[in-house]
């Protein structure tokens, strides 16, 4: 089959490599849709990532696709299920899931090569995280699982109450599945900011009370928050760009006893420094969230299938395997939100 493997900072190949085979209580899917994702893009321009793969490696993570083999075991799926494939499952076995804690956990299974015509799907995935996708729901929809159980996830642990005023810093496509969550879920009015006005218009489109471009201010950010929230700062803020500095910002426009949710993953070795006062006088509680759980991987796609909100917006673009890379530098110079893949061959 025809597949993009990762070598290296932005050294993505393409190469024929020997179709996947299931081993006992994995299966392989044909790939319908594989979306890109700003993990991805991160991962392509560093080539490394804390905790998904080592290299080389195939690559990407987001799938939507129909069950082609089975491994022997496999009772309860049959070829030809279309399914979303999350791409890592919890053991149910350490410390951390016994509490529940399952993004933390020590064992996650982590599963790569959605960029791929098949995909081989380890045995854990399958018993965990394997999904079938509702009769009407489009496969590049149904991709968006992973991403959106990762904000579902994050939402869900930023301690935001109905009617908020909430921060969203960042306008890729976690960013604006905040915004949308975040207005659906908690009918929160949300403060977002970003770099491109077309992005903020999404936003907009997602709900979002008031937009701005961060090129463009007339103020320091966290005076504008300020001033949007008779002096106080907001009641939560979510920081979605995985840049030290912004992280900063991002506790700077919260208000005293505020969330402040760190989620966007920042480079290796980077620190950021927090005044003291604040932090202690302020009470303030800064987090980071990471990554997604079963529960939100099966609300994702639920959410999704519902058709409530218009998460078909954040695929900008549409390419086949082959232009996988000028998929990541289209991405890169921000031309682009999500790239949906066809891997068809
Ligand atoms: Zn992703
Ligand atoms: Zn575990």
């Amino acid at each position: 089959m025809q597949a993009a493997l990762l070598y290296g900072q932005e050294d993505l190949r393409l190469e024929t490599v020997a179709d996947p085979v299931p081993n006992a209580g994995e299966v392989v899917l044909k790939v319908r849709s594989a979306t890109t994702c700003g993990t991805d893009l991160k991962v392509w321009r560093r080539g490394s990532h804390a905790k998904m793969l080592t290299l080389p490696t195939l690559f990407g993570h987001e799938a939507a696709g129909e069950i082609v083999a089975i491994g022997e075991g496999v009772t309860n799926w049959q070829i030809g299920d279309r399914v979303v494939a999350n791409n890592s499952a919890p053991c149910f076995d350490c410390f951390y899931c016994d509490r529940q804690a399952f993004s933390l956990c020590e064992n996650l299974t982590w599963n790569n090569g959605t960029f791929a015509e098949y995909l081989k799907v380890p045995e854990a995935i399958v018993r965990h995280n394997l999904l079938r996708i509702p009769e009407g729901t489009p496969d590049e929809l149904a991709s968006l699982t992973e991403p959106l159980a990762c904000v579902l996830h994050g939402a869900s642990r930023s301690q935001v109450r109905k009617g908020d005023r909430v921060v969203v810093l960042g306008d890729g496509a976690i960013g604006l599945m905040f915004v949308a969550v975040l207005v659906h879920h908690y009918r929160a009015k949300v403060i977002l900011v970003g770099g491109r006005d077309d992005r903020l218009e999404i936003g907009k489109q997602f709900g979002a009370d008031s937009i701005f471009n961060y090129r463009k201010l007339t103020a320091k950010l966290p005076e504008i928050v300020r001033d949007l929230t008779e002096g106080r700062g907001a009641d939560a803020v979510i920081e979605a760009t995985g840049v030290p500095q912004t992280w900063e910002t991002a506790i700077a426009c919260a208000r005293p006893g505020a969330t402040v949710n760190l989620f966007g993953g920042c480079p290796r070795d980077t620190n950021i420094s927090v005044a003291t006062e604040p932090l202690h006088y302020s009470e303030l509680t800064i987090k980071g969230v990471f990554h997604n759980t079963p529960g939100f991987v099966r609300e994702a796609l639920q959410l999704l299938a519902s058709g409530t909100i218009q998460f078909e917006w954040l695929l900008s673009d549409r390419r086949p395997l082959k232009d996988l890379e000028t998929a990541f530098r289209d991405m890169g110079q921000r031309k682009a939100i999500k790239v949906a893949i066809d891997c068809s061959g």
